[in-house]
């Protein structure tokens, strides 16, 4: 599989955004569009990807910094 690079405009920021999809990332996604989270500085963003690893839609994930879990 080849290293896909794509970039968004952050909703936050306004930055360009450039990130790629790691190659066993979809190994296991049997759904499209699927989820995939992506840090900018210190916000989160959702950004959904179809089948043929195009954006599909992006959310901001205000919440995700403070989710996080407890290992103990
Ligand atoms: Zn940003």
């Amino acid at each position: 599989m080849t290293e896909s690079l794509k970039w968004l405009q952050c909703p936050v920021c306004k930055e360009t955004i450039y990130w790629n999809i790691p190659d066993n990332a979809m190994e296991d996604v049997k759904r499209f569009p699927a989820p995939i989270v992506v840090k900018h500085q210190d916000h989160y963003l959702i950004v959904y990807i179809d089948s043929h690893y195009q954006i599909a839609d992006t959310e901001v994930a205000t919440a995700c910094v403070e989710g996080k879990s407890k290992s103990e």
